[in-house]
């Protein structure tokens, strides 16, 4: 025998539970239950390969006793045990590394029912009791174990004895204090109703002693009480059930419970197809991205259901990577019960499924952004940057599908559009879409390029995240109109007089910019007049593929190359400066040397580029403004 702590981790989410404000106790019943009907998944899982294993389906039974005098509940289950081993390393530790962390950044939420989602599951036994005992023999085994724990002091671990293989939980509900009545959960009928809610669809029967009045024997009207063993689940899965029999908080239920999510989905996909392969698919979008979504431990995949049965927890070639974070299952009863992974990957049955899903995902997703604009928006702002990676990985093959699907902030709408929506408002002589990319909206408002072509009337796509761009040049373009970068140097506003003119200032000018240019040590590709910034005096624009918002992204990446895109520092030829500068360069070449570096440094300070040497700048600017 052996006395034991908790994990410090295990300690604190154990503490939560027990002095647990959450009102929703009743689940504890529910995360038993599950882990039950899990634990004998697992057994017969193992016994179509293993046949030293030796179990028939139906004799799988989850049992649930109550026992008032003593104050217990047990739940009872032949799955397939745990060692000792396995009590002290399942029970005494939190599975899931991520889970505390989730905790702190919610502290302030304490009521969220976070209960469930992160292999915490097993502890909500204790919102209810004050003494538990977990009882277990693994197949092959003479011997059997009990943990056993009142709570946060620790637990221990010793040899019993248990005649048949499989777990039985033995719960000491807690007295019933002021604000709450815990003898409830040893009503059988309270105890029946909470099955029938959270644990219907369980596959495995769940069963209880339940009293029945019953006609004695051989007489007209004396009656007696007589207990009989019920089965009080449908067991029918909530996926094979009528749609329209199925209420919407089943759906969240089971959802909550199977994909251990404490919010409910956005959007459940409910599909039977009859066609050449049958297959139900029950399929989830959750409200908000997975914890761990970006580490490498979170694995995409549907669960696989052959007619009922579970074959595969996680089958990821059912989702494309971009509906990575869609959760859901599929059955079908044409698929084999032990079918390998590697068959499974052939399979051609499987890649038609997969094909299907991957359709109906999009296609549920194009009718949200039709029918109910606000609820696509609240999905886009969660899961669209996985559609933007969709839209530019691998070459962008699957760009065609998923170009409908993504919105953009536009400068005129003052919210998220689609590309199909612009392109539509287009005015008659414009030719290409307008964009912008800067690090917030407000920021790329401001910009000098942005202005003018917001004066001249046209809609501007406001960039944000750092794959905009990519996409943007992945699509090359939409509906036969090319992109143009607001902020690069070709864009053609000016009428042809106007050219005319400004070309003639540069050309008149050429010495004086390449004086400029060897001032900043060449550090930009060209300098030169232009007319496109109405009254401010200075903007950097980018030539060739990679933008300034490109470099930082690019640069901010690990093992980046020092990427540097080609900037052009383009002077308002209509500005006071211009002609400062004109000035200086016949009569102060020094003079304008410092000008040049204090320009440019605007220029890059205004696109968010960091300047070399900020005191030098800092210096500069002091000297002409103290004279
Ligand atoms: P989760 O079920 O989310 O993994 P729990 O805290 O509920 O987290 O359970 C921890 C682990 O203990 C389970 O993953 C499982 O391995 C084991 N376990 C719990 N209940 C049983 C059971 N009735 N039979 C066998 N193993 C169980």
């Amino acid at each position: 025998m052996s006395n034991k702590q908790f994990k410090a981790e295990s300690k604190r989410v154990l503490d939560l539970m027990i002095n647990s404000i959450y009102t929703n106790k009743e689940i504890f019943l529910r995360e038993l239950i599950s882990n039950a009907s899990d634990a004998m998944d697992k057994l017969y899982f193992r016994s179509l390969t293993d046949n030293t294993i030796n179990v028939k389906r139906e004799d799988l039974k989850i049992k649930i006793d109550i026992d008032k005098e003593n104050r217990t509940l047990t739940i009872t289950d032949n799955g397939c045990g745990m060692n000792e081993e396995e009590l002290d390393k399942n029970l005494g530790t939190i599975a899931k590394s991520g889970s505390l962390k989730f905790k702190k950044e919610n502290e302030k939420a304490e009521n969220v029912d976070i209960i469930g989602q992160f292999g915490v599951g097993f502890y909500s036994a204790f919102m209810v009791s004050d003494f538990v005992k977990v009882e277990s023999r693994t197949p092959n085994s003479e011997k059997a174990y009990c943990w056993s724990s009142k709570g946060v002091e620790g637990y221990k671990i010793e040899e019993c004895t248990k005649d048949d293989i499989g777990t039985k939980i033995t719960l000491h509900i807690k007295e019933d204090s002021e604000e709450e009545n815990y003898s409830q959960f040893l009503d059988s009928y309270k105890i029946q109703d909470i099955i029938k809610k959270y644990s219907d669809y369980i596959h495995y029967p769940i069963q209880m002693e339940v009293e029945h009045k019953k006609k004695k024997e051989g007489t007209e009207n004396e009656y007696e009480t007589v207990k009989e063993l019920e089965t009080i689940n449908s067991m029918i899965p909530i996926w094979k059930k009528d749609k329209k029999k199925v209420t919407e908080e089943e759906y969240d239920n089971f959802f909550k419970d199977k994909f251990h999510d404490y919010e409910k989905p956005l959007k459940v996909i409910h599909t039977s197809v009859e066609g050449q392969y049958k297959y139900t698919s029950l399929l989830y979008i959750p409200a908000h991205l997975p914890y761990d979504y970006y580490t490498k431990d979170y694995e995409k995949g549907l669960q696989l259901y052959a007619n009922g049965v579970l074959i595969m927890e996680k089958c990821e070639d059912l989702l494309p990577d971009y509906f990575g974070f869609v959760k859901g299952l599929v059955d079908s009863e044409d698929l084999s019960l032990n079918i390998s992974r590697e068959m499974l990957q052939h399979d051609r049955q499987l890649r038609v499924i997969a094909k299907n899903i991957e359709n109906k995902i999009r296609t549920e997703l194009e009718k949200m952004l039709k029918e109910d604009r606000e609820k696509y928006e609240q999905f886009f702002k969660t899961f669209g940057l996985q559609l933007k990676y969709g839209t530019y990985n691998d070459y962008g093959v699957n760009k065609e599908k998923l170009q409908d699907l993504l919105l953009f902030y536009s400068s005129t709408e003052k919210k998220l559009v689609t590309l199909k929506e612009y392109v539509e408002r287009m005015k008659e002589e414009q030719k290409v879409i307008y964009y912008a990319s800067g690090e917030t909206v407000d920021k790329i408002d401001l910009l000098p390029q942005v202005e003018l072509l917001k004066d001249k009337g046209y809609e501007v796509l406001y960039l944000t995240d750092n794959v905009d761009e990519f996409v943007l040049q992945v699509l090359m373009n939409y509906d036969v109109k090319t992109f143009q970068n607001a902020c690069s140097e070709n864009l053609d506003l000016d009428s042809e007089e106007e050219k005319e003119e400004l070309k003639k200032a540069n050309e008149e000018n050429k010495e004086m910019f390449k004086t400029m240019k060897e001032d900043l040590n060449n550090e930009v590709q060209d300098i030169r007049f232009t007319h496109r910034l109405k009254n401010h005096p200075v903007c950097l624009t980018s030539e060739g593929v990679i933008s300034v918002e490109m470099e930082k992204t690019l640069n901010a990446m690990p093992n980046s190359q020092g990427i540097k895109a080609q900037t052009v520092l383009e002077i308002n030829e209509k500005h006071p400066i211009a002609n400062k500068l004109k000035e200086l360069y016949k009569e102060d070449k020094e003079k304008l040397k410092n000008y040049t570096k204090i320009l440019y440094a605007q220029a890059r300070l205004i696109e968010g580029l960091n300047i070399e040497n900020p005191t030098e700048i800092s210096n500069l600017v002091c000297e002409i403004l103290s004279k």
